[in-house]
């Protein structure tokens, strides 16, 4: 059978792909390696899927801006809404993050899945794509028990995190193949590792604070990516959503041999001044004989031993002006970025310069792409699966708009 459209994944742009090109065409067909649809969606958002976010603009994207607008002109997240509505998720909104109302990724899946098979669209799975070729305008994909064919061919194989839930890597060199140019993938939305397991003892801990990424510049002032919120501190190193939005600019720094630094400004409502006028307050008021104890009650337990690791004479103002300085500005180099398996995304991908805003491919006529597979990579809260819904509606709508008749 020669179908209208074949989409390669059946994640979240694959599935949205196959929804949009259904409004047009019957013939689509989707094949995946794995035996289920949208496993990262299920995974997404701690189970819970956190699908979009209501501040939408390409600020909260890296990647090429005016192709990330040019998508989010054409799908955003009202459309995203709409379209989840009128096929079952309700939104439930906190703080501008997007979820289902049930709060089971599970049943975004389920609902996409049922809009696709009771569209008279076709989920394969367990059919792991080996090779493309194109021969007189029709694609033919070899899978890994067969070939199938069709006049359009979206590929929405994601990004290389996780494994396990999705792609491998070996679909980058198919494209590659193709013609198409690679931007390097780097782990994006992961944890960062220290030097030395330095927070071991402080494993588990979680605080707010502010942080500084400093990257060395040769020949050039340091560049520097700030953020803030919560940061968990583990046996390795540091996470948690402030440390993941900065760790694609460690990702590409450490991948170029440069040195990254953290710095953690542990109590962010103070100036430096104000915290040292604070702390000889609470040295003269408290009857305490250690910077440990003086802490306690301002800071973590944990952590005020931690910080309290010189074991300075309280009673010395320098010694606390040092501590104010060390509070506000404690400084981690960071050796690494936590594994493949633990980054949310993919930075990296196809380069977009050669992918025109319907989603085709520039180089090979009737080819699509849709989702993390390209080089955008966005921020925590929704942007990533905005990303996926936004280029799997435009690469569908677009694969099914044909000069030649299909049906
Ligand atoms: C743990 C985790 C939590 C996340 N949380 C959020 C969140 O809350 N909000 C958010 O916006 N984003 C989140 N993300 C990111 C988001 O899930 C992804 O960006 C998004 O799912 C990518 O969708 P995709 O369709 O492009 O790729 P994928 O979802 O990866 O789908 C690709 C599909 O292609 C298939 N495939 C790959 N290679 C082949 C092949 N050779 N042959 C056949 N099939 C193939 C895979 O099996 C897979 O089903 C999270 C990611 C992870 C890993």
């Amino acid at each position: 059978m020669l179908y209208d459209v074949i989409i390669i994944g059946s994640g979240a742009a694959g599935l949205m792909a196959a929804i949009s090109a259904l409004n047009t065409s019957k013939h689509v067909l989707i094949l995946d390696k794995n035996q289920k649809a949208g496993r990262k969606i299920s995974a997404s958002g701690n189970g819970k899927c956190n699908f979009t976010n209501m501040v939408m603009g390409e600020e909260y994207y890296n990647g090429e801006s005016s192709f990330v607008s040019s998508v989010l002109k054409q799908f955003n997240e009202k459309d995203t809404i709409e379209l989840f509505r009128k096929i079952g998720i309700y939104p439930k909104i906190k703080n501008n993050y997007v979820y289902p109302y049930s709060e089971q990724a599970a049943s975004v899946v389920a609902c996409l899945v049922s809009k696709v098979v009771y569209g008279g669209g076709i989920i394969k799975f367990d059919e792991y794509v080996t090779d493309i070729k194109k021969e007189e305008d029709i694609f033919y994909i070899k899978t890994s028990s067969g070939e199938y064919a069709s006049y359009r061919l979206i590929i929405a194989t994601g990004g290389v995190s996780y494994s396990q839930l999705g792609a491998d890597g070996a679909m980058l060199d198919i494209i590659e193949g193709m013609g198409h140019h690679i931007v390097k993938p780097l782990k994006g939305l992961v944890g960062l590792i220290c030097k030395k397991n330095v927070f071991r003892n402080v494993s588990g801990v979680r605080v707010n604070a502010n942080i500084a990424l400093e990257i060395a510049s040769v020949n050039k002032k340091p560049i520097k990516v700030k953020n803030s919120g919560e940061v968990i501190f583990n046996e390795s190193g540091i996470s948690g959503i402030p440390i993941m939005q900065i760790s694609r600019y460690a990702s590409k720094a450490l991948d170029e041999g440069r040195k990254v630094k953290v710095y953690i400004d542990f109590i962010p409502e103070l100036e430096e001044e104000e915290l040292y006028a604070l702390l000889k307050e609470r040295r003269n008021n408290m009857n305490v004989v250690s910077i440990y104890e003086l802490l306690i009650g301002l800071i973590n337990n944990k952590l005020a031993g931690f910080l309290d690791r010189e074991k300075l004479d309280i009673n010395n103002d320098k010694n606390l002006l040092h501590m104010a300085k060390y509070i506000k500005r404690f400084a981690i180099p960071i050796t690494q970025t936590n594994g493949w398996d633990n980054a949310q995304v993919m930075a990296g991908g196809i380069d977009t310069s050669e992918i025109d805003s319907d989603m085709q491919s520039k180089i090979v006529e009737g080819l699509y792409f849709a989702g993390e597979i390209m080089d955008v990579d966005g921020t925590c809260g929704g942007y990533n699966l905005q990303w996926a819904w936004s280029t799997g509606f435009i690469a569908g709508k677009n694969a099914v708009k044909m000069e030649r008749g299909l049906d």
